[in-house]
């Protein structure tokens, strides 16, 4: 059985349907990218696999556990953690106390205080500037903390959603060697990202999602030259 998988997962606001039946599976210590255009479902399925919404049909299995329906703490304490779109950082906290949230199920504080070591190992602009509100911080850096808050309930499984939006190409690749680098850690990735492009490069395996379905599926290599990815994905002819 793969880390996570995903059974005819559907997911209604009301009575508009977003995600309509989807499968997908994420083997442990792969990266595994969703793309699709806006609107296709992305981001309702992160938040339903956090346990932020609940699917209207089908199944989530996480580590041989099946977890739709459960709380999303208890979600986040199986590890399973989500850094959300728009970053949804505390501004008037400061850097640390944003990192600590994510911790807030832990009682290792051992094991705690090593992990917020090694956010502050992997995002240097996070430690030289831990007092500081968070508020004060650009797009990257807010991402970074971002990450880093989820990174802090030492996740199995680390879901990213659109990681780099509105961040400066060098800021992107940053992000981008990060996520490498966690998966080179043993961290297993989900990761949502607009910038098809990056992900693709990055990712063992790609699904692509259009209005709620899922379209193919792939290698990440295969993806990058496939007609139809190029074509609506990575603006060419
Ligand atoms: P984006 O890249 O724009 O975030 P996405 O692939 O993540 O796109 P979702 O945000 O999951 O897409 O949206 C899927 C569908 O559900 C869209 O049609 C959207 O309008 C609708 N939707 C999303 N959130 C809500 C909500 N809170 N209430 C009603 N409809 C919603």
């Amino acid at each position: 059985m793969a880390m996570l998988e995903v059974h005819g997962l559907e997911v209604a606001y009301g009575r508009v349907k977003a995600v309509k039946g989807i499968d997908f599976s994420v083997e442990e210590g792969q990266v595994v990218t969703l793309l699709g255009t806006n609107g296709a479902g992305k981001t309702t399925t992160l938040r339903t696999l956090s346990g932020l919404l609940q699917p209207s049909a089908g199944e989530i299995w996480f580590d041989g556990k099946r977890i739709d329906g459960m709380a999303a703490h208890k979600v986040v304490q199986g590890g399973l953690a989500q850094s959300p779109e728009g970053r949804r950082i505390f501004p008037r906290l400061s850097v640390e106390d944003n990192l600590m949230l994510g911790a807030f199920a832990r009682r290792d504080r051992a094991g705690v205080q090593a992990d917020l070591a090694r956010v502050f190992d992997l995002f240097e602009v996070l430690k030289e500037r831990r007092k500081q509100s968070a508020g004060t911080f650009s797009g990257g850096e807010q991402q970074m903390l971002a990450m880093g808050r989820a990174l802090m309930s030492r996740p199995r499984l680390l879901m990213l959603d659109e990681p780099s939006m509105g961040l400066s190409p060098l800021m992107m690749q940053r992000i981008m060697s990060t996520i490498a680098e966690l998966q080179s850690e043993g961290v297993t990735i989900l990761l949502v990202e607009q910038n098809a492009q990056a992900a693709l490069s990055l990712a063992d395996k790609g699904y692509v999602l259009e209005v709620g379905s899922i379209a193919f599926s792939d290698t990440g290599q295969n993806l990058l030259s496939d007609d139809r990815v190029r074509k609506a994905y990575l603006g060419e002819d």
